[in-house]
């Protein structure tokens, strides 16, 4: 907007200019060629001097030129210079009627021919000296000599006005100006078009720019000039006419000119008056509006619970709020004026001067201060406090003032300090407790396996009859129930710690279902009872995204108390695939059986961890009350759903439902393959690695008695380094070791460079927590046999993985 007006009034200078120029050429021509109308404008009036239009071409020309280029601009000057020698000397030559004038010099014959007059007047070289006073001072760079341009320009206005006001009274040619040598019409006409050039040339100070300035006095301006020109110049024009036609004589003529001019200055101060008033009110109202907003302003610092600070360019303190006085424990007073830095512990001064600089003169408006590090404050008594703090910035008047507003963060930093450290308490906790787990997995299992493992040697003695072999067998079963119970505490507590991971791979339903199946079938054929298997058709073959072990653990818990709450009858093994969409599936298992069943005000503590629903029942049949609960947070975690159905008296259905992703191949990826159970009595060279005497002994024994030769090794080194000498059938390996564990020595033994490295590697250890399986994989096991050791379970195991060696060669 400001640009456009300031082009409007450059282009109004320009334009004065040409017209100036167009003038003098056209006189100048007038005088060449002897044009009448061209040299006077009308017959009988004055006319234009032949210097006078050489005069206001050199005016057109240095206007033009005036705000050009440096070199343009020095033209100008030499142009105005010689413009104030001639017309001076010519104003002092007339004054002091000299012999010679400078305005004879051009067409002396026909100036003295003509009539009237051709001389140049005073007036008119008073005109151009004022012009040339006015080029000089017009385009100077200090805004008070540029004022003094504009006052010469004025000047040349009114000797132009007048001049041109007395030719359109009549008073033109009035015979009291002739002593002075009248100006001619036009050259009155050029001179005010001159004065308006060279007023036109500053837009930045003086009168122009109060005429097009937005305020209240801009306005004034605007409507008060043109009338303060226009009006008496018409009620003049009007009132001597009215006294030429002889309507009223000069005092009466007089009298109406000084009552109009009387009523229009009246009306023009009423108007100024009340555009004063209108400003004024309108300025009160915004004053309201400043003082209720700065005392908003003045409320939100008093109250925020921030130090808030500003600070001006020279990054000296003006504001400092109520909490930046407790913060730092200054006084406004005392900081007022302050450096900023003095808020900042000595080290950072330097560097957050320039910060802040850099900031000032970058385009952010604002952002967070300390984005390099942590930022400090500091306080009266020098003590200093880890701070967050933003700084913004806003220019008024081209001054910037800053504002910080700055948090003490000692509290937040305690308490986030307070928070890792109970954070890493709590994860240390975490990790001794499974840690602790892990060792008592191992400490109890230990003596267990050995329990178990004699017993079951024991009973492979015939010798051993009668109340003694009950005996035993009593301890055997015990033993059993006992695994249990260590296997379910600590499985729940895994999952209570939320340390259960899933690992994914690709398995089959039906294959799950048959391992199920095989490891309760011992227990349910010695009670007589049949389990049936009922696979859906679009199941049989297919293959799922899902985590073998874990939904394993699940079905074989169900099985197990389908068997261990069954007296007589049968239990069903049912798994079908529900709705299904592209590659999704719904599998669902179900463990139905003729059982004891539950009574229906039981059904809602089924799946509640320590829950027997009935404790009569369950002295009598064991357990710990914990299986339904693990079942209910595994399928949890895969994302399925749980639940039972029963009848006292006549069986359960225990089920679940899994959403499961399909595998586009039926090939046996991924599924472990296993050779035939049944390889005979074949024997086979077995290398035992154990490193307790006890454990070692029991599964010595329990080898030898199925035919095998057995070679042994106290720890994973030994392993590796009999490995390296000789070929084994199969190596049974324990875990956790002193020198070297099974990991680590199944790991070497697989990076052998001999064939004897291929050897079957079956993890024979009390580590049986899903997880760690997946860690014997992982490092190239090929099976695990669970301890307490079952002599059956071990033996079918050898036999399955030495067969497959057999089927390999
Ligand atoms: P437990 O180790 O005691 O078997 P579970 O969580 O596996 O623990 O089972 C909780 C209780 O639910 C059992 O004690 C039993 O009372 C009841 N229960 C589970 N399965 C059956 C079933 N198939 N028939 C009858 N009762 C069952």
């Amino acid at each position: 907007m400001m640009v456009s007006r300031t082009s409007i009034l450059r282009g109004t200078s320009d334009i004065a200019a040409a017209a100036v120029l167009l003038l003098g050429i056209s006189v100048l021509i007038g005088w060449m060629l002897d044009v009448e109308p061209l040299k006077r404008v009308m017959p009988g009036y004055v006319t234009m001097n032949p210097l006078t239009s050489v005069c206001f071409i050199a005016s057109g020309v240095a206007l033009w030129l005036t705000d050009g280029s440096p070199m343009q601009r020095r033209a100008a000057l030499i142009i105005a210079v010689l413009l104030l020698i001639v017309s001076a000397w010519q104003l002092v030559a007339d004054l002091a009627s000299a012999a010679f004038q400078p305005d004879e010099i051009l067409f002396a014959t026909a100036i003295n021919q003509s009539v009237p007059m051709s001389r140049m007047a005073p007036s008119t070289a008073a005109g151009f000296v004022l012009a040339a006073a006015s080029f000089m001072f017009i385009h100077s760079e200090i805004g008070t000599t540029r004022s003094a341009g504009q006052y010469f320009a004025l000047a040349l206005g009114c000797i132009a006005l007048f001049s041109t006001v007395a030719y359109t009274y009549g008073a033109g040619t009035h015979a009291a100006l002739r002593p002075f040598n009248l100006m001619a019409l036009h050259t009155s006409w050029g001179l005010f078009v001159l004065a308006i050039g060279l007023l036109f040339k500053d837009t930045r100070t003086g009168l122009i720019s109060l005429i097009m300035s937005q305020g209240l006095a801009g306005q004034l301006l605007r409507l008060m000039i043109p009338a303060v020109i226009i009006v008496p110049t018409i009620l003049g024009w009007l009132t001597i006419r009215a006294q030429e036609q002889g309507f009223f004589g000069s005092s009466l003529a007089v009298t109406m000119l000084a009552t109009f001019s009387i009523i229009l200055l009246f009306i023009l101060t009423v108007a100024t008056a009340r555009m004063i008033q209108e400003a004024d009110a309108e300025r009160q109202r915004r004053m309201k509006v400043v003082r209720a907003s700065e005392e908003r302003l003045a409320g939100i610092l008093a109250i925020a619970a921030d130090a808030i600070i500003s600070a001006d360019a020279d990054q000296k303190i003006t504001l400092f709020n109520g909490w930046a006085e407790s913060l730092f424990g200054y006084s406004r007073a005392e900081v007022l004026g302050q450096p900023l830095d003095i808020l900042l512990p000595e080290r950072f001064r330097k560097h957050h001067a320039a910060y802040v600089q850099e900031f000032g003169e970058g385009d952010v408006k604002a952002r967070p201060m300390g984005e390099a590090g942590q930022i400090f404050a500091r306080r009266k008594d020098g003590s200093t406090f880890p701070a967050e703090a933003s700084i913004s910035k806003l220019a008024i008047d081209d001054q910037l003032i800053y504002t910080v507003v700055m948090r003490d963060m000692t509290e937040k930093r305690r308490a986030d300090m307070a928070l890792i450290k109970a954070k890493n308490d709590a994860e240390a906790a975490m990790r001794s407790q499974s840690e602790f787990l892990a060792n008592m997995s191992h400490e109890i299992r230990t003596p267990l396996n050995s329990i178990a493992g004699f017993t079951q040697l024991l009973l492979t003695n015939d010798a051993l009859q009668g109340q003694l072999r009950a005996q035993v067998a009593k301890i055997k079963n015990s033993a059993a129930a006992l695994t249990t119970v260590v296997n379910d505490i600590l499985d729940y507590s895994k999952l209570e710690e939320g340390m259960l991971t899933l690992s994914m791979a690709p398995l089959s339903p039906k294959e799950l279902v048959y391992n199920c199946v095989s490891i309760v079938s011992p227990a349910a054929n010695a009670r007589d009872i049949e389990i049936d298997v009922e696979l859906s058709p679009n199941l049989d073959e297919r293959r799922y995204l899902g985590d073998a072990n874990r939904m394993q653990q699940v079905l074989l818990n169900l099985l197990s108390n389908a068997v261990k709450f069954t007296e007589r009858g049968r239990v069903t093994v049912k798994a079908r695939e529900e709705d299904s969409d592209d590659g999704c599936a719904l599998i669902r298992f179900e463990v139905i059986d003729t059982g004891i069943g539950i009574k229906p005000e039981n059904m809602g503590r089924l799946f509640r961890r320590f829950s027997q629903v009935d404790s009569s029942a369950s002295r009598h049949y064991g357990g710990t009350g914990l299986g339904l609960a693990i079942c209910k947070r595994i399928i949890t975690l895969m994302g399925g759903q749980i639940g039972a159905e029963s009848e006292p008296g006549k069986g359960s259905t225990f089920w679940f439902h899994l959403p499961m992703e399909r595998m586009a191949s039926t090939a046996d990826d991924g599924a472990e393959h296993r050779g035939s159970d049944d390889a005979g009595n074949v024997q086979r060279s077995i290398l035992l690695v154990e490193d307790i005497d006890l454990n070692r002994e029991i599964a010595v024994a329990m080898l030898e008695r199925a035919g095998h030769a057995v070679d042994v090794a106290c720890d994973g080194a030994q392993a590796v380094s009999k490995v390296t000498d000789r070929h084994y059938d199969l190596i049974l390996m324990d875990i956790q070791m002193p020198t070297m564990d099974g990991i680590t020595a199944t790991r070497l033994i697989r990076s052998l460079d001999s064939e004897n490295c291929a050897v079957p590697i079956i993890a024979m250890t009390a580590n049986v927590l899903p997880d760690e399986v997946d860690r014997f994989h992982e490092a190239g096991m090929n099976g695990h046999i669970r301890k307490p050791v079952e002599l059956d379970d071990l033996i079918a195991q050898v036999n399955r993985w030495t067969s497959e060696t057999r089927a390999a060669v």
